[in-house]
């Protein structure tokens, strides 16, 4: 995500539902392929250790290990109404009598199956509770029916450009998400911590003139005189808070990217204009491969809505149409989040500053210094200026008071450390590191210990004490200019 630029001038459950299995249930939906066989090893690359979030530990559930999510999604504009169908593949990370996951009280959960079978559930606030038991490592498909009017969730930030995540419907109808530290249990059922990646199928039935979209391909859109259905496909594993999701009057416009990357545009259809602001996708990934390696995933999509705030969802961006988050500088800042924060995503939200830390230095610090008048030095000498107050205000990047989710502090801080990183490396071998770092984590979820030891590790020097003073001491070390 990215900060909002005024912030640094500023500086300064209820009960819901329960249901049984009765004898008389529907027969569970049908899935085709592989997404609803237990036995499959097709989605093994989505297996991970789920763990408690250590800054928001209500929302996400350490017993499952999501695989594979197949969501079926019908939108109802004028009732604003969702009704959906969820298979979801999973591994069961402990032995337990329950499995549950986070599913916004909003929506009315009908039917559960496991393994084809009906099950009991309950639904007290946000957590859906199933009555089945699971043994470790064993391995299982949930099915479930819900439907409701979906809400966004209360964002644990005061930062002026989002202050809920999750579904939300704008002004003018259209549906979108950012769901960033945790939201994507607004509209359904999952394990909402980023220590989970899973693969996801995703359909959409829109209404009439409208079309939906979702990360990574898109494998088919068919009309009809009733709506449009679009079906997509996320071809590697991705973290709940990087699913992205829109309903509304959208324009595709195809281009290429370096060596034929395919990269879609999905601008608003009544604003032609923006997309020639967007447009600058090929050049950004060009110059962030430059510097960190090959664009990590097989296309690329820029998705723009009305909102003020910006979200670098898996090969599909999600960017507000507002002035500010429509500028290069944040197009790039998106993009380069597609090696750090996607490709290799922090599996506690204590570890933010994994993501935006390097995509601060590469697009607000690298990219622009490349592109403006302002040299490194004079970039990040501002940054150093007021880096002190951040961390007196908010906290040391990796230690921040939970609400205040994504300030200042562990964007800029961070951006510092890894300059000073750099200085110390040198060149080469720090841009070295910082792309061996991504092929060798591929896909997966990281913590800060795993990588200051890989750091130390491959630069054979021990830079342990300077990321601990960086993240987590209490005062700011000092930059200097390189
Ligand atoms: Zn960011």
């Amino acid at each position: 995500m990215r900060l909002l630029a005024t912030a640094l001038a500023l500086l300064a459950l209820a009960a819901a539902g329960c249901g049984t299995g009765s004898s008389d249930a529907p027969r569970a939906p049908q899935v085709a392929g592989a997404a609803a066989d237990p036995g499959t090893t097709a989605y093994d690359a989505a297996l991970s250790e789920p763990r408690q979030d250590s800054v928001y530990p209500l929302v996400g559930h350490a017993g499952v290990d999501a695989l594979h999510y197949t969501l079926d999604l019908t939108w109802n504009a004028r009732a604003q109404q969702l009704t959906a169908t969820e298979t979801l593949l999973f591994r069961a990370a402990t032995t337990a009598d329950q499995v549950r996951l986070d599913l916004a009280r909003q929506l009315t959960v009908g039917r559960v199956w496991l393994d084809g079978r009906s099950v009991p559930f309950e639904h007290p606030g946000k957590d859906l509770v199933v009555e089945a038991p699971v043994r470790t490592d064993s391995r299982h498909v949930l099915q479930l029916t819900y439907s409701g009017l979906p809400e966004p969730v209360v964002a644990p930030t005061d930062r002026a450009d989002f202050s809920t995540s999750g579904w939300t419907i704008a002004r003018d109808g259209t549906v979108w998400t950012m769901q960033e530290p945790y939201g994507a249990y607004s509209w359904y059922a999952v394990n909402d911590q980023p220590s989970d990646k899973a693969f996801y199928d995703v359909t959409i039935h829109a209404p009439k003139g409208e079309v939906g979209i979702a990360n990574g391909r898109l494998r088919s859109r068919t009309s009809s005189s009733t709506g449009t259905v679009t079906s997509w496909q996320l071809p590697e594993p991705a973290a709940s808070y990087l699913v992205t999701i829109a309903i509304g009057r959208f324009t595709r416009t195809v281009d290429t990217g370096p060596h034929g990357l395919p990269i879609s545009y999905w601008t608003p259809t009544d604003k032609p204009a923006l997309l020639r602001r967007v447009r600058y996708a090929p050049q950004a990934v060009s110059y962030l491969e430059g510097l960190v390696g090959r664009y990590p995933f097989p296309s690329l999509g820029v998705l723009v809505v009305p909102a003020i705030s910006a979200m670098e969802t898996q090969s599909m961006v999600t960017l507000g149409d507002s002035q500010y988050t429509l500028t290069r500088d944040v197009i790039v800042h998106e993009i380069a989040h597609q090696w750090y924060g996607d490709t290799v995503t922090p599996d506690d939200w204590s570890d933010l500053w994994m993501n935006e830390g390097m995509a601060t230095y590469l697009a607000e610090g690298n990219w622009t210094s490349d592109h403006g008048r302002k040299s490194l030095n004079q970039i990040l000498g501002r940054w150093a200026s007021f880096a002190d107050a951040m961390r007196a205000q908010y906290g040391p990047p990796a230690d921040y008071d939970p609400d205040t989710f994504g300030e200042g502090n562990a964007y800029y801080i961070p951006a510092l450390m890894w300059d000073t990183i750099r200085q110390r490396l040198g060149d080469d071998a720090f841009w070295r590191l910082a792309t061996r770092w991504l092929q060798t984590h591929r896909f997966t979820s990281q913590d800060r210990d795993s990588l200051a030891a890989w750091w130390s590790q491959q630069s054979g020097q021990d830079l342990t004490p300077v990321f601990t003073a960086w993240l987590t001491g209490p005062h700011e070390p000092t930059w200097h200019p390189g």
